[in-house]
């Protein structure tokens, strides 16, 4: 078996889950990498070259065998005279009984004045913690081991070029978290069983083997597809030999569900008030029909403001930034789009903000108070970061906040519904929203935006920023559409 440094990566990232590597090790077919993805590949790739560029000469070993560039890479540290680029450090090590080849190929190694490497990886990520990126530092001390193995001495130096340009320091505990987590996929390609991993919908949302595992959790009525039964209760549940929804259905009551210890960190919990709710769940989704809880808690107004935001996170840019603040009102007095972009330049991003601010002042001057219906938190969270960012002279964001409704909520609060999910692509669907592109998201939307940045042709950037328009219109339309079926209730 070939273990990698990717293979920390592929357990770690885009979410934690043993069963990737598994599937990667087996062949499994993935999906494509979608347009962010292949975003941040591309930026991390130009981030790596820029920072190649300011190190001066340096030994190329990119091309050619593993065994070819290892044994070329040995001989340059050998030498000790130039930084070495995409080497190759290949081990040996047996895993219960089972001999492994480690293969890494860090993106630089640097030789220092007392005769050792630095060793030196190149990534987009601002935040190194291992909070943050346990795979990066977990990937530079599998280095730093096959450094170790083969030269018999410790590098100098395991360190982070990160997406803020500086150099991070990460501590060598000589291969010991990197091994923890290659010693857990080993084991699980070599057992004879796939190993059991829940689904999720945030944790499966960007992962290549989505339709996979979904297809099948749905096949086999997985007890993970129930809203409310986390990662630490599906585990929980299966090692009581509950392992679908019917069976929780079947074997539990309100009572029994809710002593029911999980796994929640490195403690235990008990599923406690939850478990009215996660049975309501199961009985939606088991009989395949929505359960009215109560009445839902929408005030009546004969107008409503939809508000959806398109933002970037701070890898993307200097800031967290919010590049899209979309407004329309819905009802008996309908309004157009209202689109506040932050402009291309320097002050691009308190411009957008202050054309939010415009363009809610010319709303409540027509509407007076009116509800700013938004979905989930983000936008209330963003609207604070502004104020605290940029300040509120006219009270014209403090009006908006006092004003905001969050259906997400409401929604759950209303009605079961027989679906995984409460997220809005996932609800607008099943009230019958449809959308006329083909491509959406918000992450599709956030690489639409720095492609439009990045260009310099005026036509495709005015066509990219018309799709991501189209999109956050659309948002808004479907907000309303689910406004509109909770009134109905
Ligand atoms: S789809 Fe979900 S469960 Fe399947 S491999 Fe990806 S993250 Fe893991």
């Amino acid at each position: 078996m070939r273990l990698t440094a990717s293979d920390i990566y592929s357990y770690y990232r885009p979410s934690r889950c043993t069963l990737r590597p598994y599937l990667k090790h087996k062949g499994v077919a993935e999906a494509e990498p979608g347009a962010y993805v292949q975003l941040i590949l591309r930026l991390g790739e130009r981030h790596e070259q820029s920072h190649l560029a300011s190190l001066g000469t340096f030994a190329d070993l990119r091309g050619g065998s593993i065994e070819e560039r290892q044994a070329t890479t040995l001989a340059e540290i050998k030498k000790g005279a130039s930084i070495i680029y995409q080497g190759v450090l290949k081990a040996t090590e047996s895993i219960k009984g089972l001999s492994c080849e480690v293969v890494g190929i860090p993106d630089f190694m640097i030789p220092q004045a007392n005769g050792t490497y630095a060793i030196r990886d190149s990534k987009m990520s601002r935040r190194i913690t291992e909070d943050d990126h346990p795979e990066i530092l977990r990937q530079l001390r599998l280095y730093g081991w096959l450094y170790e193995r083969n030269i018999g001495r410790a590098p100098a130096e395991l360190q982070v070029h990160s997406g803020t340009g500086q150099l991070i320091d990460v501590v060598y505990d000589h291969g010991k978290s990197a091994w923890q987590c290659l010693h857990e996929i080993a084991v699980n390609v070599e057992a004879d069983q796939e190993p059991y991993e829940p689904v999720g919908w945030s944790k499966c949302d960007d992962c290549g083997f989505k339709d996979r595992c979904w297809g099948l959790a749905e096949k086999t009525k997985d007890v993970a597809l129930v809203e409310g039964v986390d990662q630490g209760l599906s585990i929980a549940l299966r090692r009581m030999g509950i392992k679908t929804y019917p069976e929780l259905l079947d074997k539990f009551n309100v009572e029994s569900l809710s002593i029911v210890q999980k796994p929640h960190g490195a403690k235990m919990q008990r599923v406690g008030k939850k478990a009215e709710s996660i049975l309501r769940m199961a009985t939606a989704l088991a009989r395949r029909e929505e359960i009215i809880i109560e009445p839902p808690a929408v005030p009546r107004h004969e107008n409503y403001v939809m508000f959806d935001l398109e933002g970037l996170p701070p890898q993307m840019d200097e800031i967290d930034k919010i590049y899209l603040w979309g407004m329309q009102v819905f009802g008996q007095k309908p309004g157009a789009f209202l689109p506040a972009t932050s402009s291309f330049g320097e002050d691009g991003d308190r411009e957008g903000w202050e054309r939010f601010l415009t363009n809610s002042k010319a709303i409540f001057e027509e509407y007076g108070d009116i509800p700013f219906v938004h979905w989930a938190s983000y936008e209330k969270t963003n609207l604070d970061k502004y104020v605290q960012r940029y300040g509120d002279e006219d009270g014209i964001a403090a009006r908006v906040r006092t004003n905001l409704l969050d259906l997400l909520p409401i929604t759950k609060r209303s009605v079961a519904l027989p679906l995984p999910s409460y997220g809005l692509k996932v609800i607008e669907k099943y009230v019958g929203f449809k959308r006329t592109q083909e491509e959406y998201g918000g992450d599709w939307s956030m690489a639409k935006y720095i492609e439009a940045i990045e260009t310099h042709d005026d036509k495709l950037r005015a066509q990219l920023m018309n799709e991501i328009l189209t999109y956050n219109n659309e948002d808004l339309q479907a907000t309303w559409a689910v406004l509109q079926w909770l009134l109905r209730k």
